[in-house]
């Protein structure tokens, strides 16, 4: 369970070297403070995909608000339906062209020489 300052900031979940729990803030996605690590790369890393993390749930929720809501015209509906869709991995199946035959590319090196005389 962590615990919060009177400013309602995560506090640092380290202990001091007294033996008491740190009573900075962790910094902003973190769980530790300054000098309990949160300056360290992998921390700040981890701190950011913490932070990135939380909003997802509110932006996907937004969304879904808009779709369950009938007074919102139906093209806003079906647009935020579409974006609920794709970023859940519904997304539609992409054609991917292959590669040209041998004898497509023959016959197109074929026609340029042709118009080339
Ligand atoms: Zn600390």
């Amino acid at each position: 369970m962590s615990r919060h300052d009177d400013q309602g900031r995560r506090l640092c979940t380290a202990t001091t070297r007294k033996g008491e729990p740190c009573r900075a803030a962790a910094n902003n996605g973190a769980i530790v403070c300054r000098m309990h690590g949160a300056s360290a790369p992998q921390v700040k890393a981890k701190s950011a995909r913490n932070l990135l993390e939380e909003l997802i749930e509110p932006a996907l929720q937004a969304l879904e608000d808009i779709v369950q809501d009938v007074k919102q015209p139906a093209s806003a509906r079906v647009a935020a339906a579409r974006d609920i869709l794709d970023r859940t991995g519904y997304k539609p199946v992409i054609q991917v062209q292959g590669m040209p035959s041998r004898a497509q590319v023959a016959d197109w090196i074929e026609e340029a020489e042709a118009e080339q005389t």
